[in-house]
C-alpha cells in the first residue's frame, strides 16, 4: 500500500517520530524572546533539562540553537585552545567528527580507535589519559554509525584524576538509556532533540558543569567561535537574559512539550521501555534470518546495527519506504552498503511499532 510522504514511520538513526502534542507545540503563536512569558518557558525547559542530564545546579544546561553537531562544536571549542591536547575515543563515525573539530581548534587530536562495531577498552583510554595528560578527554556514550554503547564511567574518572575535563556526546543516549552527569563526572556533555527526545531537529541541549565553566573564564584567547561562545551565550541563558542571538522561539515550545512527556514517563520507565523494544526486535529480526552487527552486552537498544539477509540491502530499503512507509538507515562510512540502522527512539521504542516493522519485512522477504 503506498503511503503519503508525509505519514514516515522513522526508523532510521534520528529524526523520529514526533507526538502530536509536541508538534501543536510548535504551532503555538510565536512572542518575543525577551517577553517575561517565554523566559519563565525557558526557565522551564532548562531545568527539565537538568534533570535529564542528571547535573546539579552549578552547571549551567542551555538549548543550542542549533543541531547535535553544533553541541560538539561548542563543547570542544570552548574547552580548548591552540596547542592544547584532547585525547579522543574513536568508534565510528561520530568519533571521527570530534578529531575533525579538535584540529580545527588548533589542538592535537590523540585517536584511541575500537575495531568497528566494538566497544573502546576503558584500560586503553585510561592508559592514553596518564601518557599524554591531555587538556579534555571527549568520547561518544552512543555511537550511532555503529550501534556501539560505550562505557563511560572509568574514562570520566581517569580524566578527571589526571586532571582532564571529561566531553560526552550524548546525542542519541539521552532519555533513551541512563545518563549520569555528576555521577560520571561528565564536565561538559551534549545532546540533539531529534533522537530519543522525540522533538524535530534543531536544538541541542548541552551541560557545562563547574570545571568547564571555571575552564572558559580561565581562557588566555576568546572562544574562535562567535557564535557557540558560551561565556555570551551564557549572558542570555544565565541570570542575566541579555540578547545575544534570538532564540528559536517555537523550537522552543516544542522541546518544552517533548521534555514533558520524558518526566511525566519518568526516565527510569523511558529507559526500561527502550531496552524491551530493543529485545523484542532482535528476537523477530533474528527469526527473519538478520544478524545483529554487535555483541549482546555491548548493544545500544535504541540503535540497532543488523546485518539483512539479502544481497541488495538498499533496494530492500527502498521497498521498505515506498511500500510500507518505514524509513530504516543505511550503513554510514566503512558499513555502507552492509549493515542497516534500525532506530527505536523515543516514541518509537514500542512493541507495537517494532511488530509493524516485522510484518512489513516478512512481507518483503
Ligand atoms: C546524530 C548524532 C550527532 C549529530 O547530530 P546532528 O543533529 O545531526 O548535528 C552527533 N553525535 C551522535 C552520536 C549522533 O548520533
Amino acid at each position: 500500500m503506498p503511503t503519503d510522504a508525509t505519514d514516515r514511520l522513522l526508523l532510521g538513526p534520528g529524526p523520529s517520530n514526533v507526538h502530536a502534542d509536541v508538534l501543536a507545540a510548535l504551532a503555538r503563536p510565536t512572542i518575543g524572546h525577551l517577553d517575561p512569558a517565554f523566559l519563565s518557558l525557558l526557565d522551564g525547559v532548562q531545568g527539565a533539562l537538568r534533570r535529564v542530564f542528571r547535573s546539579g545546579d552549578d552547571a549551567l544546561v542551555l538549548p543550542l540553537s542549533a543541531t547535535g553537531s553544533a553541541g560538539m562544536e561548542a563543547c570542544l571549542v570552548n574547552l580548548l585552545e591552540p596547542g592544547d591536547t584532547a585525547v579522543v575515543g574513536v568508534q565510528g563515525v561520530f568519533g571521527e567528527r570530534m578529531c575533525a573539530i579538535v584540529e580545527r581548534c588548533g589542538a592535537r587530536a590523540v585517536r584511541v580507535e575500537a575495531e568497528m562495531g566494538r566497544i573502546l577498552e576503558p584500560s586503553r583510554v585510561r592508559a592514553e589519559i596518564e601518557r599524554s595528560r591531555p587538556r579534555v578527554v571527549a568520547l561518544v556514550h552512543a555511537e550511532t554509525s555503529t550501534g556501539v554503547a560505550q562505557p563511560v564511567e572509568e574514562i570520566a574518572r581517569a580524566a578527571r584524576e589526571a586532571g582532564a575535563l571529561m566531553v560526552l556526546d550524548c546525542v542519541t543516549s539521552l532519555s533513551g538509556m541512563d545518563v549520569r552527569f555528576d555521577d560520571w563526572c561528565i564536565d561538559a556533555a551534549y545532546s540533539g532533540t531529534q533522537k530519543c527526545l522525540a522533538c524535530p531537529p534543531g536544538l541541542s541541549p548541552v551541560a557545562f558543569g563547574p570545571r568547564a565553566l571555571e575552564r572558559l573564564r580561565s581562557r588566555e584567547r576568546p572562544v574562535q567561535s562567535w557564535y557557540l561562545d558560551l561565556g555570551l551565550i551564557g549572558a542570555y541563558f544565565g541570570e542575566q537574559r541579555v540578547y545575544h542571538h534570538t532564540a528559536p522561539i517555537n523550537m522552543i515550545y516544542a522541546l518544552d512539550a517533548a521534555l514533558r512527556r520524558v518526566l511525566d514517563e519518568g526516565l527510569e520507565a523511558r529507559f526500561a521501555r527502550h531496552r524491551e523494544a530493543h529485545l523484542h526486535l532482535v528476537q523477530g529480526l533474528e527469526a527473519l534470518g538478520f544478524e545483529m552487527q554487535v555483541a549482546p552486552r555491548e548493544r545500544l537498544p535504541m540503535l540497532n546495527a543488523v546485518i539483512p539477509p539479502v544481497d541488495d540491502e538498499a533496494a530492500l530499503r527502498r521497498r521498505l519506504l515506498g511500500e510500507h512507509g518505514i524509513e530504516v538507515g543505511g550503513g554510514l562510512g566503512k558499513l555502507a552498503g552492509r549493515i542497516w540502522r534500525i532506530g527505536l527512539m523515543g516514541e518509537n521504542a514500542r512493541r507495537e511499532v517494532v511488530d509493524r516493522l516485522l510484518g512489513a519485512l516478512r512481507s518483503l522477504l
